[in-house]
């Protein structure tokens, strides 16, 4: 029903209009989506454009800070001897054990802090007793089987003025001791050998021996806890690099230790650390094997991952010489990446390094970041892959996200506003053209209510103007009826004209006192004689003594003519119409009411309004212009009453004007 009217034209360009005003907002719509979407990726191109920039960055300044280190090794390499140790010496102070300055020379390996290194690659042979010195003590001690009177040799030589035939004296003088059940004086015997420290005996420190054999000996007199304690010791000053020893003489006395001491998680990872820079220097010396023999390279730097950490080697070498830093990851953070968090800080991004396998060298790294500038090691000269990755993620994608919330807050709220519009547009269109499908209804109900009488009219007059009427008594009727015919067509157009001047405000009212009862009374004796001839009548129900009123007689009287006027076009069946006057909540009300349609309650609001007529009426097929009860309502209101309908509960309706008593 509802559809079937839009489906009438002109609605058709309502919904031509609604359409497209509906694509313009479902364009907007799209719009918004792509903006959003385009958004996004240019922040995602922003963001990949400052993480570059923050790599390239980076990247100078990490090859600053590498040619600079490599500059000073540079400078190391062309000093001469005493200089060299001094400034190594003084360059690896300020690395607080982190970084390790090797030298290679014909005569030997250094490192600087001395202790920098496990084991030695290479040891340079030092002077030692001659062997034959103890010849006669191991014959007596070996071949005779008498330790005794080796006792006595090894005795009178350990009180010898050089070190190394005193060390060498020393421990054979403890084996013989030991040998002879006489452990507590080995004992002293090794302390004492203990003192002559770095003193070499077969290639290894006095010291060394001395307290391992120590540490065997106290074994044996099952003195667990000072073996332990002694263990340990021995265990720290291996992995402090206090002696130049062999890599199988480390491995040896390492092992050995453990079978007294087991040292904690600290201690091993310290145990690691010095075997990380320790191997490094192994491989620099394999490198520096290779430049001997013209392969290996004679500068160059490279990233290592020994014992489950990142090492860094680089290296200079002269005709003579190889000088080189060994760095761990402690160095390569306080020296390289603490200069750069202020950078990154600015930037607001973090860095990873990692190297040809993937290993993480430095800073953070998450597996998956989000977007991040990658920077090779075959791009950069460096020898670690760079990634730099926004410093924080979640609060840039929070941002990104609030942005985009208020866009679509935005959008969202152009195309409400949109949708509004579009809502009252069509809403007013549609009043409009209700408005003038009521004018165009008006208009041929006008010109019907005029025909009717005109027809009668041209008919009566040309039977008398034609002389075809001979008897008077009909000429008389049809005179009269011409009358009557013209008073219609009077009171049709002056209602007309009286409706506009009242919409226009411009209908002046003639207030009298007046008593209702009286002025019921002759509308309705006139309005019987009209429509007598019908059929219909009119029941008079009069309340005694209802107050006077304050009212204009003509327009009063045309209100009730109109309300009489409907309760008959309205009443096919039915052919009585009552009036009643009475009183109702303080107010004169005159009441009119019939058996006939009925108006449907949802419409009794509407019908009083101009040129609207209710359904029941429009379906009966009875004419009327729409105007009769706009008028009634205006002209009670002119009256400060007020104009109210409801529905019988025997069918019809009932109109009741309310008027306000005259006051004294
Ligand atoms: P009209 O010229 O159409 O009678 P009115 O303004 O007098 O115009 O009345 C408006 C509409 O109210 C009518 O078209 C009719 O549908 C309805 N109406 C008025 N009076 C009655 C009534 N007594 N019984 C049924 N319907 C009525």
């Amino acid at each position: 029903m509802w559809l079937s009217r839009w489906f009438r034209p002109p609605r058709y360009l309502l919904k031509l209009f609604l359409a497209i005003m509906l694509v313009l907002a479902a364009t907007l719509g799209w719009l918004g989506w792509r903006l959003l979407e385009q958004d996004r990726a240019l922040e995602n191109q922003r963001t990949q454009e400052r993480l570059d920039n923050a790599a390239d960055l980076i990247e100078t300044s990490l090859l600053r800070q590498f040619s600079e280190s490599e500059d000073q090794l540079t400078g190391l390499s062309a000093l001469s001897d005493p200089e060299l140790s001094a400034r190594a010496s003084g360059l690896t102070g300020q690395s607080a054990g982190s970084a390790v300055i090797i030298i290679f020379r014909p005569q030997g390996v250094d490192a600087y802090p001395r202790n920098g290194l496990v084991y030695y690659p290479f040891l340079s042979s030092a002077r030692e007793a001659p062997t034959s010195t103890f010849e006669a003590g191991e014959a007596l001690e070996f071949q005779q089987k008498d330790p005794a009177k080796a006792i006595t040799v090894f005795r009178e030589l350990s009180r010898s003025k050089d070190p190394l035939i005193r060390a060498g004296a020393l421990l054979r003088l403890g084996r013989n001791l030991r040998k002879v059940q006489q452990p507590r004086e080995a004992l002293d015997v090794y302390d004492e050998l203990e003192q002559l420290g770095a003193t070499p005996i077969g290639g290894l420190p006095a010291e060394l021996l001395a307290r391992h054999a120590r540490c065997v000996l106290l074994d044996e007199l099952k003195r667990t806890i000072q073996v332990k304690q002694e263990a340990g010791a021995l265990y720290a000053n291996l992995h402090s690099g206090r002696w130049q020893i062999s890599r199988g003489a480390y491995r040896f006395y390492a092992q050995e230790t453990r079978r007294w001491y087991s040292p904690d998680a600290e201690l091993q990872a310290r145990e690691r650390e010095a075997l990380a820079t320790t191997a490094s220097v192994e491989l620099l010396w394999e490198e520096w094997q290779r430049i001997h023999r013209g392969e290996g390279l004679s500068a160059g730097h490279r990233s290592l991952w020994l014992f489950e950490r990142p090492m860094l080697l680089a290296w200079r070498t002269t005709s003579d010489r190889l000088v080189a830093l060994v760095a761990g990851p402690h160095y390569l953070e306080q020296h390289w990446l603490l200069s750069l968090q202020p950078l990154m800080d600015r930037q607001g991004v973090r860095l990873a390094l990692t190297d040809a396998e993937g290993h993480l060298v430095l800073g953070q790294f998450s597996a998956r970041p989000s977007r991040q500038a990658v920077r090779s090691s075959s791009e950069t000269r460096l020898p670690w892959t760079l990634h730099v990755a926004s410093g924080d993620p979640q609060a840039e994608l929070a941002q990104q996200a609030n942005r985009h919330r208020l866009l679509i807050l935005g959008f969202t709220l152009l195309i409400t506003f949109v949708l509004v519009c579009i809502y009252f547009i069509v809403r007013a269109v549609t009043r409009e053209l209700e408005v003038a499908r009521l004018q165009s209804d008006f208009v041929s109900a006008v010109s019907h209510e005029f025909r009717t009488p005109l027809a009668s009219l041209r008919q009566l007059s040309e039977l008398l103007t034609d002389g075809r009427v001979s008897s008077e008594q009909r000429r008389q009727e049809y005179y009269e009826g011409l009358s009557r015919e013209s008073e219609r067509l009077y009171r049709l157009v002056e209602s007309l004209l009286d409706f506009g001047r009242m919409e226009a405000g411009a209908r002046e009212y003639d207030f009298e006192l007046l008593e209702p009862a009286k002025l019921v009374r002759v509308v309705v004796d006139d309005f019987s004689q009209e429509i007598s001839e019908r059929g219909y009548r009119v029941e008079i129900t009069d309340c005694d003594r209802l107050p006077a009123v304050r009212a204009d007689q003509e327009a009063l009287s045309r209100a009730l003519w109109n309300l009489l006027d409907n309760a008959v076009k309205y009443s096919p069946h039915r052919r009585t119409i009552w009036v009643e006057t009475a009183r109702e909540d303080g107010q004169v009300a005159i009441r009119v009411r019939d058996q006939g349609l009925g108006i449907a309650p949802h419409e009794h609001r509407q019908i009083f309004k101009k040129f609207v007529r209710a359904t029941s009426a429009k379906t009966a097929g009875a004419r009327g212009t729409g105007l009769g009860l706009a008028m009634v309502q205006h002209i009670v209101s002119a009256h400060g009453g007020e104009v109210r309908v409801s529905n019988q509960p025997s069918g019809g309706s009932m109109f009741t004007m309310l008027l306000p008593p005259a006051k004294e």
